[in-house]
């Protein structure tokens, strides 16, 4: 992994990208073409089975295992945002993971997130995760309750981008020492379920640990990754 300390070059990547390079056009990179078309107005993209199938168990599946995209050489993802798809392509493919350099970028890595959760794809989720907390480093506490609302909304309850968005979220707000929780964060709250307790959990820790907490974002590098498929950075 390269990082630079100019936030306008991070560039998070692994050595494995470059050795899989190596073998797109041999393996990968075939004449077996496929049409994925994403979001409501179903843009189409025109890509290689082969490195599909090869980076994600979902395409695998969906193109290998008699569903109907099989038939159709076509995939349909029209919840998807194209934007963080057009992301994925560009990784896929080979291009570095950069960090987020604003709030949309930002918000379209959450999406990204999402999808390699769906696409059931671990490194690029932890890739990810890696470049989110970069961000947060650079930019402070970025994350609100609308991206951790989303987030809650599309991932399972043992999501690790859960865990990182609503601790670094309580860490925010305990260590500005407000009196009083901010109004957004309130009606949150108010609406119960999975992510107003995670949220009151997260703050309870940050409380009985300050002020000798860290911020969620300068924790231990594979604090906030999941290795399930994937060996254990440590
Ligand atoms: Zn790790």
């Amino acid at each position: 992994m390269q990082r630079n300390q100019s936030r306008s070059k991070i560039i998070l990547t692994k050595k494995v990208n470059r050795l899989d390079l190596r073998k797109l056009h041999s393996r990968l990179l075939t004449e077996d073409m496929i049409n994925v078309y994403v979001g409501a107005k179903c843009k189409k993209f025109h890509l290689h089975n082969g490195l599909l199938s090869d980076r994600s168990d979902f395409f695998r599946k969906a193109l290998g295992g008699g569903f109907q995209e099989q038939d159709e050489r076509a995939v349909y993802l029209p919840d998807e945002d194209v934007g963080a798809f057009e992301l994925f392509v560009r990784w896929i493919y080979g291009a570095p993971l950069r960090a987020p350099s604003d709030l949309d970028s930002f918000t379209r890595h959450l999406a990204l997130y999402v999808m390699a959760e769906k696409f059931c794809m671990e490194p690029l989720k932890n890739l990810l995760m890696d470049a989110i907390r970069t961000y947060y480093r650079f930019n402070g506490i970025r994350g609100g309750p609308e991206q951790m609302e989303y987030v809650y909304e599309n991932t399972p309850a043992d999501s690790s981008l859960r865990l990182f968005l609503v601790r670094a979220a309580a860490y925010g707000v305990v260590a500005r020492i407000n009196q009083e929780l901010p109004k957004n964060f309130l009606e949150l709250l108010k609406k119960g379920g999975d992510v107003a307790a995670d949220f009151t959990s997260a703050l309870l820790r940050s409380s009985a640990i300050r002020p000798r907490t860290t911020a969620p974002s300068m924790e231990l590098d594979c604090a906030y990754h999941e290795h399930k498929s994937t060996k254990s950075c440590v």
